[in-house]
């Protein structure tokens, strides 16, 4: 079976394996890791395991904390403002879809909101060119949603916003490919697409951006109480955290993220190629801002969607059905689908198309 499911998401085989042998005994001590104190010396081994692997993938610089935390990315929409919009009059968003559409709306409750460029008018179909964002230089921070995992369209390209700190939601590309941590504020994203299963979020900051709370915000979502507690100020997603563990092992073992990500670029090449060839077949996506992680796209004859989706299921595609604000399909090719997958696709699209074309 393969599983394009944008989320919660495929993920690697042999992770899920270890994951299976380790489950009522993890490596002799007569626990699983579910059942395990988040202050026993097991789990803080875990955890610690978890971050310094992520710090070595990602190369993070020393002047940054890794934070695992509880809420999803949605709840950082909220969690990013309380932290750092104490004493600024605004920040700046960068609208490219529904994700950053939300994030809007929920920083809209904690201050004032500048959306510094969107692509609304191209129906989202693009990243709006630098040139074009008017960019506040006293705002608190510029939010991006670095890619928007409805609408398929991801930054190729980190933007440059001087002194003021880039925040970035990496939902569904983080661990895609190697990223500059240092061109970054902050960094964040929920799990259940690239490294584990949901409940763990991770958080990414530089230090000199934590401690600025706003009084109202609660102690577990304040960015400085968590970093003083090793992220267990409540207790952590212990289990989602091993399982990430395991995730980032499995990325290292791969070569780590420059071999994974010429991976994924091979694997989305396959499906966009295809889709260049065909008409029967469309992607709306501005062809430098297509994602490599969620590649949307639509029958021309949308009557046809419901025979696709079937045929597709009895092959064992699972999970292409496109999110419901926007219909079609969409394929998610995470870290974790092999590109037989995306192979086994676009073989069944030439049939379909061969046999309702
Ligand atoms: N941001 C992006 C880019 C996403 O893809 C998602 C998807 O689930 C979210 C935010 C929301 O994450 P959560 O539901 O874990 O809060």
């Amino acid at each position: 079976v393969f599983n394009f499911s944008a989320g919660p998401a495929t993920l690697p085989e042999s992770v899920l394996r270890q994951a299976a042998d380790e489950m009522l005994d993890w490596r002799g001590s007569g626990m699983s890791v579910m059942e395990m104190s988040h202050r026993g010396k097991e789990f803080i081994s875990i955890h610690a395991e978890a971050e310094r692997r992520l710090r070595e993938l990602l190369a993070v610089p020393k002047n940054y904390k890794v934070l695992f935390l509880q809420g999803g990315a949605i709840a950082e929409n909220a969690i990013v403002p309380m932290n750092m919009l104490r004493g600024r009059e605004s920040a700046d968003y960068i609208d490219t879809g529904e994700w950053s559409k939300k994030s809007i709306k929920e920083a809209k409750k904690y201050g004032k909101v500048n959306v510094a460029a969107s692509s609304e008018k191209d129906g989202y179909t693009s990243v709006p060119k630098q040139e074009s964002w008017k960019l506040d230089p006293r705002a608190a921070y510029v939010h991006i949603c670095s890619n928007e995992t409805i609408g398929g369209v991801e930054y190729h390209w980190t933007p440059d916003t001087g002194d003021v700190p880039l925040v970035a939601d990496m939902s569904s590309n983080f661990m895609s490919r190697p990223v500059d941590v240092s061109r970054y504020g902050l960094i964040y994203g929920g799990a259940q697409k690239n490294i584990g299963p949901a409940g763990v979020t991770v958080v990414i900051v530089r230090d000199d951006l934590i401690g600025q709370a706003l009084p109202i915000t609660p102690s577990a979502f304040d960015y400085k109480i968590q970093a003083d507690n090793d992220s267990m100020f409540n207790t952590p997603p212990t289990y989602a955290i091993y399982i990430a563990g395991l995730v980032f092992n499995w990325i290292a073992q791969q070569g780590g993220l420059a071999a994974i990500e010429a991976n994924n670029r091979r694997k989305a090449a396959v499906l966009y190629d295809h889709l260049e060839t065909t008409s029967f077949f469309y992607n709306p996506v501005a062809r430098e801002d297509r994602s490599l992680m969620n590649v949307p796209f639509k029958l021309r004859d949308e009557s046809l969607d419901d025979a696709f989706l079937k045929g597709a299921d009895a092959r064992g595609m699972l999970q292409l059905k496109g999110h419901r604000s926007v219909g079609g399909m969409r394929a998610s090719i995470y870290n974790a689908m092999p590109i037989e997958g995306v192979q086994a696709l676009v073989a069944y699209m030439k049939e379909f198309e061969a046999s309702h074309g």
